[in-house]
């Protein structure tokens, strides 16, 4: 090793191990919505100082100008294309756009590890890896193009794209996962035990093909309440492979980042499963259950009230319940949300949120728009901590929520829901919902709560409702 290479090599741990703090200083400040900005610029900066650690090291300099602009160019062209399209995408899309982002950090792992197979190949005639590094080039690629595919499925679902909308099953879909997993498995040991020569080059073919395939045939069939716990379970991918794809190449910072995303997705699914009542397993293995019987069977029309009768039972209410769900996201009623909630509390009246933890599209979705609207962190409430209260409740404003309160979820054991714990809106001496016409949930299955005798449907835009219901007040 030559002065150059070792000047290099010390310049790049260091660095290695500034990106490495940054990163952990960035997760830690996004834990919470008032230093989120902060981690989010720390985590930006970790990985600037990791691009510029892997630009110095001798391998890119060994590239020489032609190596430097290529790398140019990707950048350029990446930077271009995420600026503009996270500028353009409106804030409703901002959970199908991650979802993609995550996809495409599975398969730039996934192209990471085969073309370190390639450059192993071109190196010489025979390569001679050890078994290690041919294992963990397999695993990224496995796990990089599950990741990928899934991901794109669970952006289709997201951006309520037609041909993901029905809930699709496949039948013996935990037999068809197994084998594609087998296959993909046997790809690995095929390079492994030859890795030069055509069967090395068939074996990794195989695991690529097989395993872009399983990250289809294992998300396609997930839908309703379960999709945020598949969702998490991605991103914990995405970080693995990353994780995965550092060993074969020898980046440090490579397997710290995936680490720190694999490690803080896992953590994210563990806490969803916990949240909707479920283990990891069964929502991932379950087959699809019969329809649920509010879908087929008998039909009853909701009742429906104006905004000015609405509002002579709200003035009348001492404990009102505001239950937020997507709708409040798309229609971004915070804003005016905050304002009702104020003039409710002006007129003596107790104001709570109850934020099911699967509210909206995202992780914390509720939490972050409320938090933009200034409301108050201690009227933020869990189901859990709400729930007990609920029989207490004068009036729970159900504002653009659909499958969060449906009771099917916990008395229709065929509902696709069941399971799932609700905000029990229904438990309220009288429940407003807040929505713009009959249109379904996330998860495409009626509601009884909206015909249940306790509940009056206010038809429109949520902004536009509340906004109305709150200039009511003013006009008083
Ligand atoms: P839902 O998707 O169940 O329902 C949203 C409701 O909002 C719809 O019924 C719609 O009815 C109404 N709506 C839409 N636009 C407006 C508007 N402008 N004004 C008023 N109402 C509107 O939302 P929930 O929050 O209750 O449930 C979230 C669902 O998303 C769950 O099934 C969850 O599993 C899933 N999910 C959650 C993720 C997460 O991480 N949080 C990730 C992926 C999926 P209408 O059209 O009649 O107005």
């Amino acid at each position: 090793m030559d002065f150059l290479s070792i000047k290099d090599n010390f310049i790049c741990i260091i660095l290695y191990m500034i990106s490495a703090v940054l990163f952990i200083m960035g997760i830690k400040k996004l834990g919470k919505a008032d230093t989120a900005r902060k981690g989010n610029l720390y985590s930006s900066v970790g990985m600037a100082v990791a691009v510029i650690s892997v630009l110095i090291s001798q391998d890119v300099i060994d590239g020489g100008i032609v190596g430097y602009g290529i790398i140019a160019a990707a950048v350029i062209a990446g930077t271009i294309v995420g600026f503009i399209w996270a500028k353009k995408v409106e804030m409703t899309g901002m959970p199908q756009l991650v979802a993609l982002f995550n996809g495409f950090g599975g398969l730039s792992s996934m192209l990471v590890a085969i073309s370190q197979y390639c450059a192993l190949r071109g190196g010489s005639d025979r390569i001679s890896t050890d078994a290690f590094t041919s294992i963990t080039l397999g695993l990224t690629v496995v796990i990089g193009a599950v990741a990928f595919t899934g991901s794109l499925i669970a952006w289709g679902k997201l951006a309520g794209l037609k041909m993901f909308k029905k809930n699709i099953s496949i039948p013996g879909k935990n037999m068809i996962n197994a084998i594609i997993l087998v296959i993909a498995v046997l790809g690995i040991v095929l390079y492994t035990i030859s890795p030069d020569g055509g069967l090395g080059l068939a074996g990794i073919l195989i695991t690529t093909i097989a395993s872009l395939v399983l990250g289809v045939t294992l998300v396609i069939t997930i839908g309703g309440g379960d999709m945020p716990v598949i969702i998490s379970f991605l991103n914990a991918l995405s970080g693995l492979a990353a994780a995965f794809a550092g060993f074969p190449i020898g980046n440090t910072v490579l397997i710290v980042s995936g680490c720190l995303v694999g490690a803080s997705g896992v953590i994210l699914t563990l806490i969803m499963c916990k949240a909707m009542n479920k283990t990891f397993a069964a929502l991932l293995f379950k087959t699809t259950k019969k329809k649920s019987a509010a879908v087929a069977g008998e039909h009853k029309e909701p009742k429906s009230m104006s905004v000015e009768d609405a509002y002579l039972i709200l003035e009348a209410a001492k404990n009102v319940v505001i239950i937020p769900g997507y709708g409040m996201a798309v229609a971004q009623a915070q804003h005016a949300v905050k304002e009702l909630t104020d003039v409710l509390m002006e007129n003596g009246c107790e104001v709570n949120f109850a934020i099911h933890p699967v509210a909206g599209r995202m992780p914390g979705h509720m939490n972050v728009l409320l938090a933009e609207a200034n409301v108050p962190y201690e009227q933020l409430k869990t189901s859990d901590e709400m729930n007990p209260q609920m029989s207490n409740v004068d009036v729970a404003i159900v504002i653009g929520a659909n499958d969060v309160v449906n009771p099917a979820a916990i008395n229709d054991e065929s509902s696709p829901l069941y399971g799932m714990p609700i905000v029990n809106a229904y438990e309220a001496r009288t429940v407003f919902v807040l929505k713009r016409g009959q249109g379904t949930g996330f998860s495409g299955i009626e509601n009884p709560l909206f015909t249940m005798d306790n509940t009056v449907m206010i038809y429109g835009d949520a902004k536009q409702t509340v906004s109305q219901l709150v200039v009511e007040y003013e006009n008083e």
